[in-house]
């Protein structure tokens, strides 16, 4: 370049002849042209250009050189020009030096654009008077090093994205101190540490309990020998989250080499398998233990005088089985070794499985009696039944290994017991079918035919033909007689009982002269025009327990009627106390006193009314009444008991009617004092009396609790009372509507009841006008 530079015609450039050169630029220029340095200037107004040997290279094969020397600075580089321009300024201007290390600036060489990086310093070269006359560049082109060191980054990026997407913990150690540069989720994990506690600390500091166990051996040989290092189950004792554990691993230490075959450092490739390594270690613990399942105890399940055996682990794999054993189940000893599925296939769809299964994961004993047990044997399915024990066997750490289980067939014994009991209930059956009498009306004919037991029953012995009303009717206690035959007519009409016939009476023997307590059943059965034509059933013998109830009815109404006097006596002195005093408080009392006298009264004339009920000894007394008339006293009377409720009583005119009007006074009573019992305090109480096609109906409506549908059908059974949590904390024994029914049923009447749970019920008694005497 030297020569070119003086051959060069510097008169055609604004810098001229360089004999007219100033010293500085003379200088400068020899300086440029001796170095082996890169350099190039711009000189002048229009920046004229030098450069030297060293400088030519980045000017490209096909480029810019030659024109470049003495070129003006805006015509050679217009490609750059905005970038550099402004530095070059700037050093005219201030006269700093600038700097720039690696800075991409592509020039066009090679035929082509090319990015060309490089470090490069301008500075000002000085004219004559002082001026800045001259950019001075000194430069590097840095193409290849920063290319080369993008290469790298793009590698190591991808190295390192690699490794956060491993499906393994994995990491990069850098440097002798194996430096934490990347470590994964996995690996993270795998060590119990945050990202932020180990990146950028060398791997000992980060986890020092990993220090002494030989892993510092093997990481400082791999990044001194550039060999690979891998190890297989190496049980390395980490701190997880606080604890210490104790980590299985796989792993490989990589040598990590740069793009120009440094050594870096480390990727560590890591594989937790403490849970296979433990589960092996512990089937091997298993093994060992039964195989030393102390002799002892495999003699004593050989011996076994019953079916015994040991199955090992959850999929029950036979251990030691006895004959006992293999005979229940119709095996050999090929079983051994074989879990009781692969044994008993048919026990797949049976609970016995599972029933194993549980206790050796909860250890708890299980006991089963008279298992019905469905097993493979004499070559078809044959169910027997076993008392069998499950118990949990442990190993000397206490840790549960298997099952033991003993069984003991009983199908012999199950199937006789079963025999026994069937034999047993045939012969009560038969016992009670012996009791039981038979009889068979034919209504249109109008006989009556009598088994010998019916006779025997009616106290006749004689095999003559019986009649209805000289055998059956007069055959009754006389005190029941109207009573059954009253209902025998209601079971003639189909509407009214729908031939229906249950019913309980004393037969006075005709010979015999005994008194027998008789349940009798049946059923009279209708022709397409609704007329009975035959009725059927059955009479039993109810000895004993018949007894026992009228003995109890008799205490029943003993104890009350005992009780009656004093609670008169006491109402009385009651209500002559309250003639006499006048203060307030004690007044209050008293009224309190006389209404608890009165329930309390109630009760006990209702014990009285269901023992002579029982007993067969209600009478009616019939007589003509305005039933209006005795509604409206019911209800005044009613009111001093309760007096929560108003009670709304539209009276219609005078009705008569034949009946026994204590007791119907004591029905509409009982529906009072109900409707105010399963009712809310201040709630309605609606009582209607009305004439409808011959019969009176007398209704109560109230706004209580209600009653559900199953109840509805039982009320009127003796004590019954709908359970709930309402109704428990009424007094109360459940005895009123069977009484006020059995009263109705006698004056050929009917109760009803509609009623909705939450909303309130109507209880109504129909009673007929003109009732039969
Ligand atoms: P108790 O003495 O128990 O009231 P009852 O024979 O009079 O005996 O009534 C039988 C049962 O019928 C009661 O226990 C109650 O459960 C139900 N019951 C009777 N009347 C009503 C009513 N008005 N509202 C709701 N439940 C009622």
């Amino acid at each position: 370049m030297g020569e070119r530079t003086r051959n060069f015609d510097w008169s055609t450039t604004s810098v001229g002849n360089p004999d007219t050169w100033p010293k500085s630029l003379q200088i400068t220029v020899g300086i440029i042209l001796s170095s082996r340095f890169p350099m190039f200037l711009w000189w002048g107004e229009e920046m004229i250009q030098f450069y030297n040997d060293a400088y030519r290279p980045s000017l490209g094969e096909d480029g810019k050189h030659p024109s470049a020397l003495g070129q003006k600075g805006e015509e050679c580089w217009p490609e750059i020009w905005h970038i550099i321009y402004p530095l070059i300024r700037q050093v005219q201007t201030t006269g700093e030096p600038t700097w720039s290390q690696d800075q991409l600036v592509p020039i066009y060489r090679n035929g082509r654009l090319e990015d060309v990086y490089w470090t490069f310093g301008y500075s000002a070269v000085h004219g004559e008077a002082g001026e800045v006359a001259g950019v001075l560049v000194i430069c590097h082109e840095t193409t290849e090093t920063v290319l080369g060191r993008k290469r790298l980054e793009k590698s190591a990026a991808n190295l390192r994205r690699m490794i956060l997407q491993a499906p393994v913990a994995m990491c990069i150690l850098v440097g002798y101190q194996h430096v934490i540069e990347v470590a994964n989720q996995r690996m993270l994990e795998l060590w119990g540490r945050q990202e932020t506690d180990v990146i950028g600390k060398p791997v000992f500091d980060a986890l020092p309990e990993a220090r002494g166990q030989g892993l510092e051996d093997a990481m400082d040989k791999v990044y001194r020998t550039g060999e690979t290092f891998e190890a297989r189950e190496m049980p390395v004792s980490l701190m997880r989250n606080g604890v210490s554990e104790v980590v299985y691993q796989n792993f490989v230490y990589e040598p990590y080499w740069d793009n120009d075959g440094n050594l870096l450092g480390i990727i560590a490739i890591t594989i937790d398998i403490s849970e296979q390594v433990l589960a092996k270690k512990q089937l091997e613990q298993i093994n060992v233990q039964l195989s030393i399942v102390n002799e002892n105890f495999r003699n004593i399940i050989l011996q076994a005088p019953v079916a015994m055996g040991l199955f090992r682990g959850e999929n029950m794999v036979v251990e030691v089985i006895n004959d006992n054993f293999l005979k229940l189940w119709d095996r050999d000893r090929s079983v051994v070794g074989k879990t009781v599925l692969e044994v008993l296939p048919e026990l797949k769809e049976q609970p016995y499985p599972q029933i194993l299964r549980d206790v050796f994961h909860s250890g708890e004993t299980y006991y089963a009696n008279q298992a019905k047990v469905f097993l493979k044997r004499n070559g078809r399915l044959e169910a027997g039944y076993y008392d069998f024990i499950n118990q949990a066997f442990r190993n000397s750490d206490g840790q549960i290994v298997g099952v033991v289980v003993v069984a003991h067939e009983v199908t012999e014994q199950v199937l006789a017991s079963k025999h026994l009991q069937t034999a047993l209930n045939q012969s009560r059956l038969s016992k009670e079918a012996a009791a039981l009498g038979t009889f068979d009306m034919d209504l249109q004919e109008g006989t009556m035919i009598w088994d010998a037991r019916c006779r025997e029953l009616f106290g006749i012995s004689h095999q003559n033909d019986v009649t209805y009303a000289q055998d059956f009717v007069n055959g009754m206690h006389p005190d029941d007689r109207e009573r059954i035959t009253r209902i025998i007519d209601n079971c003639f009409i189909k509407s009214v009982s729908g031939g229906v016939y249950d019913v309980e009476y004393r037969t006075m023997g005709q010979e015999d002269g005994r008194e027998r307590w008789v349940r009798a059943k049946g059923q009279v059965y209708f022709d397409e025009n609704e007329r009975p034509v035959r009725f059927i059933g059955s009479v039993l013998e109810i000895t004993e327990q018949k007894n026992d109830e009228l003995r109890k009815n008799d205490f029943i109404a003993m104890v009350s009627h005992e009780l009656k006097t004093p609670l008169t006596t006491l109402t009385a002195v009651i209500q002559l106390l309250s003639g006499k005093i006048s203060e307030p408080f004690v007044a209050g009392w008293l009224k309190t006193a006389d209404k608890q006298v009165k329930k309390m009264a109630k009760l006990i004339s209702g014990f009285l009314n269901l023992s002579r009920l029982e007993a067969g000894k209600i009478v009616l007394e019939k007589e003509r009444f305005d039933i209006a008339e005795l509604i409206q006293t019911v209800i005044e009377e009613q009111k001093v008991i309760i007096g929560n409720h108003e009670i709304v009583f539209n009276k219609p005119e005078p009705l008569f009617i034949s009946a026994d009007k204590e007791k119907i006074g004591s029905v509409i009573s009982n529906f009072l004092s109900n409707a105010d019992k399963y009712s809310p305090p201040q709630s309605l109480i609606i009582v209607n009396c009305v004439q409808d096609s011959g019969f009176v109906k007398v209704s109560v409506t109230d706004e209580g609790n209600g009653i559900k549908p199953a109840d509805i059908k039982r009320l009127f059974e003796r004590f019954y009372r709908a359970e709930g949590k309402s109704e428990q904390t009424f007094p109360g024994f459940g005895i009123g509507l069977f009484i006020a029914s059995e009263i109705v049923q006698r004056h050929n009447g009917s109760i009803s009841v509609q009623s909705e749970k939450g909303k309130g019920s109507v209880f109504t008694v129909s009673l007929p006008v003109n009732a039969k005497q």
